[in-house]
Formats: C-alpha cells, structure tokens, sequence
C-alpha cells in the first residue's frame, strides 16, 4: 500500500478480510446510521459500506485522502470527515447510531469516555490494546480493576467479540488487541461517572481520603456510610463491586 505509515496517530491497519467481516457482523447493523472512527484506508468501511444506511467516519489523517476517495467516489452514503475524534460535538447526531473503529492505541480510554458520555448510541464496537480490554472488564481486588472497569460496566454490557494477535496487523504493534462489543443498559449517568473517577483518584487512598481530597466530603460522613452499608471504613476503591458503588452514590445523594 503507498501510504507512509504515522506512528503518531497508531497506525496499525487491518488486512484479514475474515476478521474484517466478523467485525463488522458482529456489530449487528441493518441499514442503521454509522459513526467509524479512524477508518484508515478503508480496511472496515469498505464492509460497513455494505450494511449501514449512512456512515460518518472520522479521520484525523487527510493524507488518506486518496485512499478513502476511492470509496466515497462509489458509495454516495459514505462521508469522510478529516478531524479529530476528540474534537467532534456527538451531541449533534440526533438520530440514533452505532459507533464502530479499529481506534490508536493512545487514545483508547479517553475515546470510550467521549463514547460513554454521548446520546443516542445503539452500540459501540472497538477493536483495542489487550490490556485495556482486561482492565474494562475486570473484577474488584485485581490490579487490573479501575474507575473504566464500574463505569462501562455499570452502563453497557459488555461482550468479547474477538482476541486479535498483533502479527493481524501492518506494521506490526508490539501488544495484541481485543475486539469489545458495549451495548447499553441505561442513559449515562455523568453524575455517578464523575462520582467514581473521584472514588478511584488515587488507587492507593481510602475511599474517605480520596472524596475528602476530591470533593471536601467530611470523612465521618463516609465512614457513616460505608457502615450503614456494611463496609469496612477504610475500603479502598479497588475492593468495592460495582453494586457497593451504587448504593455509596445513591447514600451520598441522600
Ligand atoms: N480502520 C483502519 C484499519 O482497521 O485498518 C485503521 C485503523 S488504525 C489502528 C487507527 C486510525 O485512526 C488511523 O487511520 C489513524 O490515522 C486514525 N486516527 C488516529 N487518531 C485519530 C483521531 N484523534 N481522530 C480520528 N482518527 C484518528
């Protein structure tokens, strides 16, 4: 392929056409609206051009221009938008979408909490680094626990779709990815969200110190808390399920 390949922008494309297909298949689109992001040369689009009604892909690299010309030329349905995905207002898709992308490495975690934050998202479909993939799905008390892991699984479900070796790459990363299917339970909450990301500000800190540093919250008023519910005054983020969070967010509002 004539593309000089940006390290910056993690550039690792996709070139098995069965991964490809399996994919976009699992992402479950039938005639529905698209957003792609970082199509690349086209590696994902060209399939998605098949089953998605409309598909808004987000580039950030305009030297892929002449790739992805080739086809927006044939399919009157797709639109390439060259920008950052960081920088797009979701807010203005009104009508419900499904988000899909084989997305940088680098930019992982602040793209899925763009995503989980938005409206009107049907599912989301990402192909990631391995590690963060096991760090969203992970269970209280293990190292890869963290304030991701009780957001997106307080608000989507969460499925495995496919374990993707890096040699499935050109150029070859150094990590191996995994392909996670969100779908969501419930609107977001951006109260809670920003409720846990205090909880988890530094992993080593009891939940007390940590919303007492974050948010002022005496830390009597925790620690009564945490003993209504039955929890030990000095738990620590990282030991508390997803339904502890729950109910420590609804007792604060109280
Ligand atoms: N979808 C293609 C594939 O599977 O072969 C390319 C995947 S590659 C891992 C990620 C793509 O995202 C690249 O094309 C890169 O230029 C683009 N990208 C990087 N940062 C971006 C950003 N902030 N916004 C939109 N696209 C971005």
């Amino acid at each position: 392929m004539n593309h000089q390949f940006k390290k910056k922008y993690g550039q690792n494309f996709l070139k098995d056409e069965n991964l490809l297909k399996k994919i976009v298949h699992s992402a479950n689109i039938h005639g529905e609206r698209v957003i792609e992001i970082g199509p690349g040369a086209g590696a994902l689009t060209k399939h998605l051009v098949t089953v998605a009604s409309e598909i808004i892909a987000f580039e950030i690299d305009e030297s892929l221009k002449e790739h992805l010309n080739k086809l927006t030329e044939t399919h009157q349905h797709l639109n390439v938008i060259y920008k950052d995905i960081l920088e797009v207002n979701l807010d203005e898709f009104e009508n419900p979408y499904h988000v899909i992308g084989n997305i940088p490495y680098h930019i992982t975690t602040p793209i899925i909490f763009k995503l989980s934050e938005a409206k009107n998202i049907k599912s989301i479909t990402l192909m990631m680094q391995e590690e963060v993939g096991n760090r969203i799905s992970a269970s209280p008390n293990t190292k890869e626990y963290n304030a991701l892991s009780v957001i997106l699984q307080h608000q989507y479900h969460i499925e495995k779709i496919v374990k993707v070796h890096r040699k499935m790459f050109y150029p070859i990363p150094n990590v191996d990815s995994v392909v996670l299917k969100f779908t969501p339970k419930r609107e977001a909450d951006i109260e809670f969200i920003q409720f846990v990301k205090a909880c988890f500000k530094q992993k080593r800190k009891t939940l007390a110190n940590n919303l007492y540093d974050q948010r002022n919250i005496p830390k009597e008023t925790t620690y009564d808390i945490l003993k209504t519910l039955g929890l030990s005054v000095n738990s620590r983020a990282e030991a508390l399920n997803l339904h502890n969070f729950i109910d420590i967010a609804k007792s604060f509002k109280k």
